[in-house]
């Protein structure tokens, strides 16, 4: 561990519709333990006093309070998914707080689908109302530079499409894959901590699995490995005592420290 750790809060922990899924009485749903309350998936990554987001689900302005976030420095988005961007809108108090633009880095298409989702923040037309305030930035697969640390884009297939990871210090978050091609693995290597996305043991055409998973942690061998993006179809309990003693499911709330360096 280094003397300049990163902060990793995850924000949330559940697939595009949430746990409880609306309307569901499964035991997960109906469950007390906190751990199976999941919220749409985000995380908040925090190092020498800058706060950097990653991705504004639905359930933004919730996972905000509840975390207490007073700033964001900068938003980087995995991919343009309704359960990944339709939080955005609720940056505004923030930019009042900040008194500027809150910059954030995409893919072009991202981007694109945002600039088309929330047109009225992008427009240039005089408004009556408050919008949100935004610099696009656009990444491929060049590493960049935040507030002097390195975010490496991690390429990823979710079922067809291509969307992005991050690799930062010796973490990577990696949401919403059904595939990691090899050129991505190789950047994943010596991590500290690894979180990947394991929807359910029942496969999906988008998302991985608990057992795809498993054998993802196997080959590429993270000290610690977290999974994200979890469906109802997971007890938090009971799926976790099967793991070895290294792997974990996230939860909303969760805390790690990670170093900057391996
Ligand atoms: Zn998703
Ligand atoms: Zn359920
Ligand atoms: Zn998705």
């Amino acid at each position: 561990m280094t003397d300049h750790p990163i902060q990793i809060t995850v924000l949330g922990s559940g697939t595009s519709s949430g746990v409880p899924t609306i309307g569901c009485t499964c035991a997960v749903c109906a469950s007390l333990d906190p751990r199976d309350k999941r919220l749409r998936p985000s995380i908040l990554i925090r190092y020498d006093g800058h706060t950097v987001l990653v991705d504004t689900t639905p359930d933004f302005r919730a996972q905000a309070l509840r975390a207490g976030i007073e700033r964001i420095d900068a938003i980087l988005y995995t991919h343009s998914h309704a359960d990944h961007i339709l939080g955005l809108d609720d940056v505004r108090p923030l930019n009042y707080r900040q008194r500027q633009a809150i910059p954030i880095y995409a893919k072009e298409e991202t981007l694109a689908v945002i600039r088309r989702v929330f047109q009225y923040a992008f427009d240039d037309a005089p408004t009556e109302s408050s919008i949100p305030r935004l610099n696009l930035n656009t990444i491929d697969g060049e590493p960049f530079d935040l507030f002097g640390m390195q975010f490496t884009p991690i390429r990823l297939l979710h079922g067809k499409n291509e969307i992005l990871g991050f690799r930062f210090g010796s973490a990577a978050y990696l949401t919403d894959h059904s595939e990691i091609p090899n050129d991505s693995k190789s950047k994943l290597q010596d991590l500290d901590v690894l979180f990947l996305d394991a929807l359910r043991h029942r496969p999906h055409p988008t998302h991985s699995t608990v057992e795809r998973s498993l054998g993802w942690v196997k080959e590429l061998n993270p000290r610690r490995a977290y999974f994200t993006h979890i469906c109802h179809d997971l007890a938090h309990e009971s799926t976790e005592a099967a793991f070895p003693s290294h792997v974990h499911l996230a939860y909303d709330g969760l805390q790690i420290e990670v170093g900057r360096e391996n």
